[in-house]
């Protein structure tokens, strides 16, 4: 007797880092340390009980104008979804339908390999470089798709918009995605490619730069008819992804760009000095264009300092495979005074050794 369970549709699903309930320094999963603009929480304010008894706008049009407008590009060029994984999802099970291997490097985010598995789509993982860069030239033959995040995570390396482009134009027999969930922090965004290029898709996220992880907004900006096979594969799972709530916000964030701008400074300074005192400390890391550093020590193993820092009471995000990064943490930027206090129980932890 054969069992239902041989036809499950069985996933190795994606691990999020941790959310604590007791006080913690909170250095683990990438959020913005600061709040969204206080706009936002006059929009949510603002938003009337009433409007909780209907069904959202399923087109998402003053999110979406907000977005477009933003970019300088007409509404049919922007997809939203449920955060960017959503957008991610979406856009692998649109896109990614060809026999041939979609390419992604072997050191990224982990959540491709797992939708590649949800979906069965066939996947090649491309090495890193020594140096944690992506190799060009593995991203030379004809294949399925190809998506990379521009900075990497958890590395943090950012490469210029022409190396994308090279990438882009040598593949018009598949999409392109690129994953800017970090691009604000400070490296060169490829979204202008896509007035030039019909299979480039440049996905974006708020909760990071945007400080809105909680409200899950993710977009997508392409050329239109790329959008258009996006929305349609979107409205036949689910019309209505985005609360009324969450629309409102997202709008009143793109309205603040002074505010966004201020904050994005601020944590790009902050990781400017949290460098410096890694340096001292003994820590060598790959340049970081994002909001959290890559990073080992040159003695004590990650795994260790991993332990102590959540004794005391500081998270950090550690991952123990693949082997190559097991000696690496990745510390996320908190505020100015979270991370003095992140480098004076680091430096306890290293001179105790
Ligand atoms: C955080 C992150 C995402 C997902 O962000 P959402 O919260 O789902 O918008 C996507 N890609 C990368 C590389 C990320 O680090």
């Amino acid at each position: 007797m054969t069992s239902w369970k041989e036809n499950v549709r069985e996933v190795v699903p994606y691990t999020p880092g941790e959310q604590p309930k007791t006080k913690v320094i909170k250095l683990n999963t990438n959020e913005n340390p600061y709040p969204p603009s206080p706009l936002v929480g006059k929009a949510i304010s603002n938003v009337k009980l009433d409007t909780l008894r209907k069904y959202p706008d399923p087109n998402c049009s003053n999110l979406i104008s907000a977005i477009a407008e933003y970019h300088g590009f007409d509404t049919e060029n922007v997809f939203v979804g449920v955060g960017s994984d959503d957008v991610l999802a979406m856009s692998f099970l649109t896109f990614f339908n060809s026999k041939k291997p979609v390419f992604f490097p072997d050191i990224t985010y982990s959540f491709y390999d797992v939708w590649a598995d949800l979906f069965r789509i066939p996947y090649e993982k491309k090495s890193l470089d020594e140096a944690f860069k992506i190799k060009q030239r593995d991203y030379d033959s004809p294949c399925g798709g190809i998506v990379i995040p521009n900075p990497n995570a958890p590395t943090g390396i950012a490469e210029p918009v022409s190396f994308f482009e090279n990438i882009v134009k040598n593949h018009p027999e598949c999409v392109v995605i690129i994953d800017e969930a970090y691009v604000d922090f400070g490296s060169k965004s490829c979204i202008d490619l896509v007035r030039k290029y019909d299979n480039l898709l440049v996905v974006r996220t708020f909760s990071k730069s945007r400080a809105m992880a909680g409200n899950r907004i993710g977009y997508a900006i392409g050329g239109k008819e790329l959008i258009k096979y996006l929305s349609d594969c979107k409205f036949s799972f689910n019309s209505y992804t985005m609360d009324s709530i969450t629309l409102a916000a997202g709008v009143a964030s793109i309205q603040d760009d002074s505010y966004f701008k201020e904050k994005l400074e601020a944590v790009i300074n902050t990781r400017e000095w949290t460098k410096k005192q890694l340096s001292t400390l003994g820590f060598t890391f790959p340049d970081s264009k994002s909001n959290f550093i890559f990073a080992k020590h040159e003695s004590i193993e990650a795994a260790y300092i991993f332990e102590e820092l959540k004794k005391a009471r500081i998270y950090v995000r550690y991952f123990s495979k693949p082997e190559r990064i097991s000696n690496y943490l990745r510390i996320s930027i908190g505020t100015d005074e979270e991370m003095q206090v992140f480098i004076d129980e680091l430096s306890k932890i290293i001179k105790g050794v």
